[in-house]
């Protein structure tokens, strides 16, 4: 990034140094706020796309199928109705936690907007997102999460869909998760649907 001519000035080595130091610093800062979600710390969407296309890649050379979890929180308005937005705010970090805690260090979480999570599970298939989607759905169901003393309880439906040989669009991967989770809502909530539509 930089040159200095021999011979060195300890000084101008020093103040260069730091120099590079900062900005490298500020620039990290800087990727890290344009692929975070402020509120959770999650990644937000366009980071998730990123992530996702590392996956497509990785199927195309393993033909490995991993899988999509689309995750949003029952009744969220009425919580912020009842509670307060600042209360919705916390049960929105409280999640988020639970997401990225319950988790393999290979799959990716991210904050899809307002009160919609997206996952995706690398080398899972159906079965599996199913099973870590139930893990995650009882986890919130059987523990309220605390506001300011109060207890609110929170469920959460899914959507799961594989990205597969027989389908290999992950715009259309997302879309089956989205609706599979619109399935879940219908059909009473707190639950995760991997069939249908
Ligand atoms: P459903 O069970 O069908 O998902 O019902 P819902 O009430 O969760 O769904 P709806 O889409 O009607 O409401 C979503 C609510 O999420 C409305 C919006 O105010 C709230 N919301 C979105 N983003 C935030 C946020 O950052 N903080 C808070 N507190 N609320 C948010
Ligand atoms: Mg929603
Ligand atoms: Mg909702």
């Amino acid at each position: 990034v930089d040159f200095i001519v021999k011979p060195f000035r300890t000084e101008e080595v020093c103040a260069r140094v730091k120099t590079h130091l900062s900005l490298s610093a500020a620039l990290r800062k800087l990727i890290q706020s344009n692929e975070t979600d402020p509120l959770t710390g999650l990644f937000n969407r366009r980071a998730f796309m990123k992530k996702a296309e590392t996956e497509v890649a990785r199927f195309k050379r393993s033909h490995k199928p991993f899988t999509l979890l689309f995750g949003d929180i029952d009744f969220f308005k009425n919580i912020n109705d009842t509670y307060g937005h600042s209360a919705g705010d916390d049960i929105l970090v409280a999640i988020s936690k639970i997401l990225n805690t319950e988790k393999r260090e290979i799959d990716q979480v991210s904050r899809w907007g307002g009160e919609e999570f997206l996952i995706l599970l690398p080398e899972t298939d159906l079965n599996g997102a199913v099973l870590h989607g139930n893990k995650i759905r009882e986890l919130i169901s059987e523990k309220p999460i605390t506001h300011e003393g109060q207890e609110i309880q929170v469920t959460m439906s899914f959507g799961a869909s594989e990205y597969n040989d027989g389908n290999t669009q992950i715009e259309k991967t997302i879309d089956l998760a989205d609706r599979r989770l619109y399935l879940a809502k219908e059909s009473g909530r707190n639950k995760v649907v991997s069939e249908g539509t």
